[in-house]
């Protein structure tokens, strides 16, 4: 492969981890099957990267095959890690993927050395592992057999069908370490949720995934999120989606408000401008502070709000306990999300995927 013939020669201390080698980076190019998309194959430094803290999201190992992603959400709050390329947070994250070319190998070199106390490792938590470059690279097949030969439990996080792809191979390494599926669907609407996501599998495609996980003899909890404030937080909306999660199977379902990161902000309000003008000032009165600041997250009256209509929902149609997240009042719930045939954990490292994703 091209990387190996690349010598790393600068090393860039504020980039993220992985990208360090900034000289690695090689040529972009147009790939048959991939029109207006082009990929930057760099040698990745490090697979492992460890999200410090303690509570819902800190003390978690992660590992991102790709940075940017064809997905494309207008919420997508990964944006502005691309600006650490040189890229812009907008259609660059959408159409420029940095792929880590030398994970697997760099992965197993990690497992084997430094980070042999790794023993639970969060995929999805940035940018998608299963999107489309995917179907070109293939990371993640030996992505999960390096984890699953070292023993660490595998959490993963998607809105791609091409999960699916990997099914046998999740059956069987469940038999030996946990694993944990978590499909991302937030819109229950097709035309808009082609505005908002224009890059993802249709929602009844991910429904189709979540049902074929199950029928695979794994859990799949649903992460039923971002709740879109004046679009997708009306009861007929959310009604439509739980009980469309219910029907597909899901073993539990979890939501949120969303959150307006820079990066995300810019970009999804540019939209919200020019095909919503009218929601403008409710996104004034949810976001911004009294000082008239626009934060990241939603007014807490907003997100109490929310849970309030969501609970029941979640209790109605069986999709699990509901637990409260602290900081971000996300309604949560706390599944098993392991194999059948494996003992129940308490879902946590799904529900730290959820406060990033
Ligand atoms: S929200 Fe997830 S699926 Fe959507 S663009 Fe971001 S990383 Fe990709």
């Amino acid at each position: 492969m091209r990387w190996e013939t690349q010598a790393a020669t600068h090393v860039d201390d504020d980039a993220l981890p992985g990208l360090e080698e900034r000289s690695s980076v090689l040529e972009s190019w147009p790939t048959p099957g991939f029109d207006g998309m082009s990929f930057l194959e760099i040698t990745a430094k490090s697979a492992l990267n460890h999200v410090a803290g303690d509570g819902f999201m800190g003390g978690a190992w992660t590992i991102n095959p790709y940075r940017g992603c064809q997905h494309a959400c207008r919420y997508c709050f990964a944006r502005n890690t691309h600006t650490y390329l040189d890229l812009d947070a907008g259609a660059d994250f959408d159409s420029r993927i940095v792929v880590k070319a030398n994970l697997v190998d760099v992965l197993e070199r990690e497992l084997a050395g430094p980070r042999r106390d790794v023993d639970a490792v969060q995929l999805g938590t940035n940018t998608d592992p299963y999107q489309r470059a995917e179907g070109r690279y293939r990371l993640m097949p030996g992505v999960l057999r390096a984890l699953a030969r070292h023993g660490a439990s595998i959490s993963i996080l998607t809105k791609g069908t091409l999960l699916r792809r990997d099914l046998p191979l999740l059956q069987s390494i469940a038999r030996d370490v946990p694993v944990s599926i978590a499909m991302s669907i937030a819109i229950f609407d097709d035309e808009l949720q082609q505005e908002v996501e224009p890059g993802t599998p249709t929602t009844r495609s991910r429904l189709e995934t979540v049902r074929a996980v199950r029928e695979a003899g794994l859990d799949c909890a649903v992460f039923a999120m971002p709740i879109l404030p004046g679009l997708t937080d009306t009861r007929e909306h959310l009604e439509r989606a739980f009980a469309a999660i219910a029907e597909a199977g899901a073993t539990s379902a979890i939501a949120s408000a969303l959150h307006l990161r820079p990066g995300a902000r810019e970009w999804y309000l540019e939209w919200l401008r020019a095909e919503h003008p009218e929601l403008l000032p409710l996104y004034d009165r949810v976001y911004r502070d009294a000082r008239g600041r626009f934060g990241s997250y939603a007014h807490p009256d907003y997100r109490s709000w929310l849970r309030d209509r969501i609970r029941p929902l979640q209790r109605r149609y069986g999709l699990g306990r509901t637990v409260v997240a602290p900081g971000t009042g996300i309604s949560a719930v706390a599944p098993s999300n392991r194999a059948k045939q494996l003992p129940s954990t308490s879902g946590e490292p799904m529900l730290a995927a959820a406060t990033l994703f």
